[in-house]
């Protein structure tokens, strides 16, 4: 079985539309406190601040 292309989803900065680049670790009131919630930390360089991304569970991939 060939993968073929990386299809990873990004996530883009609501502000200036730009692919994050960095996935940050979630604090522990995010690990501990929304640990029911899918939740990721993303790193936008270009607005220098962190959002939280609500992520989808996608399971039926392919
Ligand atoms: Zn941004």
């Amino acid at each position: 079985m060939s993968e073929g292309k990386n299809k990873k989803k990004e996530h883009y900065c609501s502000t200036c539309k730009e692919p994050f680049h960095f996935q940050m670790h979630r604090s522990w009131f995010v690990k501990y406190g929304l640990f029911f919630l899918p939740i990721r930390k993303y790193f936008c360089a270009r607005c220098q601040k962190a959002v939280y991304i609500l992520v989808q569970n996608v399971k039926n991939e392919g």
